[in-house]
């Protein structure tokens, strides 16, 4: 591609906004540009990289026997009502009408598309197991999207979906992919690890992390400094607190709500039904104040904690009505030891109602359990223990220590989650009809590119490994004016594609400076210079990563690449 030729607009300063190096560089190197909050067009060289990441994804789903489809990001509304995530996703899911006043999502995720087609389509234990993916553009009204393509409103997630008849053949897929998604990380060049998550049934293998280790991540990994154990913070804690007693049980009636108003607000604002609402909301339990924790069922839990913060943005901006609805003032409340997870989501109004919910530390935490679609109890854990860096490690090796990560991969056994609440179900051999045992995949494509130039990049830009980068090499003319110069630049740019190298040549009208700095912002894998000595057939070569330069007869060049 002639450098003339296509989009690369790239930036001298840093813009202001852009507070982490893959951010920077991808928009300074005019990979990216951003067209709305969490939202982002890719320019030819984004286009080149996410491509081969896609090529690299796509050979191990094959290797891993998924078949690849599809399907619609406009989903009907009734498909999400079966599964009830209409009413526990939350904000994050973008909701939509069209013009007859039909209800629609814009898809965050697959589950519901893919069991209704399942449903439909297998009948019969003899054509399972089945493993169907996609790559696609997904959609979520993340409460901060930044970093650039990390997290992002609109994003690329490879996500796949297998359907079983049996836990031993969901294992086995599982495995499979385990592997593959090993594979895909490794390709890609990546430093990670496959950390144990919360899967919402009692621990083991059920759902893991593909962790990109890096100080600019959002999640936090608990390690054992002496064996292989590794677990989200979240995983960590559920395994740490599981032999602690429930004290006390109190049934729902005991609760006392906050007041009706403001639930059918929350609840209007959440698209979500009152009971869902008041399940996640701030309760206060005898004189005392609860919040709900994340625990259980992460897809739906997780969110709903969010919601509550996300609604009390909105329903309680000012402090004294916060006070007012909790009964309390914050002068009399001390600081509260809370998970990363709702930190994150905590500031201003937000931060001082959680302060004000809890009014609690580690000796007199109280918990609720929140089961989806159930009644919950209210539990009070006297030693809820929070994870702490040098803790014995759950596997009984080691201390714990702790690093950040950079979610881009996440496998799960859902089991029949999706299947029970859509009534999608396959005969077995008997002739019964029984619910698929199911597992769900996703790699985020645009967050691993992210996670790539947040890993492979200088002081002078980013430093694409060989198989990601957009072009293998970076041809320039030093002086489009020359005639030999450009003659000889020509001649290579021609025989180095037919030699099957991808090659961006810098045809462009431009000082050599210029030229250089826009080379190494780029971060293509080599160089070739073709300046003053081109009359004597010499170029210039360099190594991005390590700087090494020299210069070689033009008929040396092929060789020495190879
Ligand atoms: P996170 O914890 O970062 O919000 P998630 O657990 O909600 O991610 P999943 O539902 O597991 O995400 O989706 C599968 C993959 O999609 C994630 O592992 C991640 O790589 C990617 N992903 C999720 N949300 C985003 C986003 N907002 N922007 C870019 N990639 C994302
Ligand atoms: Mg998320
Ligand atoms: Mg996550
Ligand atoms: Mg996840």
């Amino acid at each position: 591609m002639r450098q003339s030729m296509t989009l690369i607009p790239t930036l001298r300063e840093v813009p202001a906004d852009a507070e982490i190096k893959s951010h920077q560089l991808l928009l300074r190197a005019g990979f990216i540009k951003q067209i709305a909050s969490g939202i982002y067009t890719y320019l030819p060289l984004a286009k080149r990289t996410l491509d081969k990441v896609e090529k690299i994804v796509r050979e191990e789903m094959e290797n891993a026997g998924a078949a690849e489809v599809l399907m619609p990001s406009l989903q009907p509304a009734e498909l999400w009502q079966e599964s009830e995530r209409w009413y526990s996703y939350g904000p994050e899911l973008m909701r939509m009408k069209d013009r007859h006043g039909r209800e629609f999502a814009l898809g965050p995720t697959h589950e519901e598309v893919i069991t209704s087609i399942i449903k439909d389509v297998v009948q019969s234990y003899k054509r399972l197991p089945l493993n169907i993916y996609q790559i696609q553009t997904k959609f979520r009204d993340e409460q901060r999207p930044r970093f650039g393509l990390l997290r992002g409103r609109e994003f690329i997630m490879k996500d796949a979906y297998s359907f079983h008849t049996s836990k031993e053949s969901l294992d086995e897929v599982y495995d499979k992919m385990y592997t593959a998604y090993k594979n895909i990380f490794t390709r890609c060049g990546l430093d990670f690890r496959a950390v144990l998550a919360d899967s919402g049934a009692i621990g083991g293998k059920d759902s893991q992390e593909f962790m990109v280790l890096s100080d600019i991540g959002e999640d936090t990994i608990a390690y054992s400094d002496a064996s292989d154990y590794a677990a989200n913070i979240e995983m960590a804690e559920v395994v740490c607190n599981d032999d602690k007693p429930s004290v006390e049980e109190k049934p729902l009636e005991k609760v006392e709500t906050i007041n009706q108003k403001t639930i059918e607000q929350v609840s209007s604002f959440l698209n979500v039904s009152p009971r869902e609402c008041i399940k996640s909301l701030v309760l206060k339990v005898d004189d005392e104040f609860v919040m709900v924790l994340v625990r259980g069922d992460h897809e739906v839990n997780d969110i709903k904690v969010k919601n509550v913060l996300n609604a009390s943005l909105v329903e309680f901006a000012d402090e004294s009505e916060v006070e007012e609805l909790l009964g309390c003032s914050f002068g009399s409340i001390g600081p509260v030891g809370l998970p990363e997870t709702i930190k994150v989501y905590a500031d201003n109004a937000v931060q001082a109602m959680i302060n004000a919910t809890c009014g609690a530390n580690e000796n007199n935490y109280h918990y609720i359990n929140v089961v989806p679609n159930r009644d919950f109890s209210v539990e009070s854990y006297a030693d809820f223990r929070f994870i702490q860096e040098g803790d014995p490690s759950p596997d009984g090796q080691g201390t714990i220590r702790f690093a950040r990560g950079i979610e881009v991969g996440h496998i799960f056994k859902l089991g029949t989650k999706y299947s029970d609440s859509m009534d999608a179900k396959f005969l077995d051999e008997n002739g019964r009809a029984q619910s698929y045992i199911m597992g769900c995949y996703g790699i985020g494509i645009s967050r691993t590119l992210t996670a790539v130039a947040e890993q492979c990049n200088d002081d002078n830009g980013l430093v694409w490994p060989v198989d990601l980068a957009p072009y293998h090499i970076h041809l320039i003319s030093v002086n489009v004016k020359d005639d030999v110069q450009v003659q000889l630049s020509n001649d290579l740019y021609d025989s180095l594609k037919q030699n099957g190298y991808e090659v961006l040549h810098d045809d462009r009208n431009e000082r050599p400076g210029v030229k250089f700095k826009d080379s190494d912002l780029i971060g293509l894998p080599v160089r070739i210079t073709i300046g003053k000595k081109a009359s004597e057939g010499i170029v210039e070569v360099k190594d991005r990563k390590t700087g090494e330069m020299l210069e070689v007869s033009k008929d040396d060049l092929l060789p020495l690449l190879k």
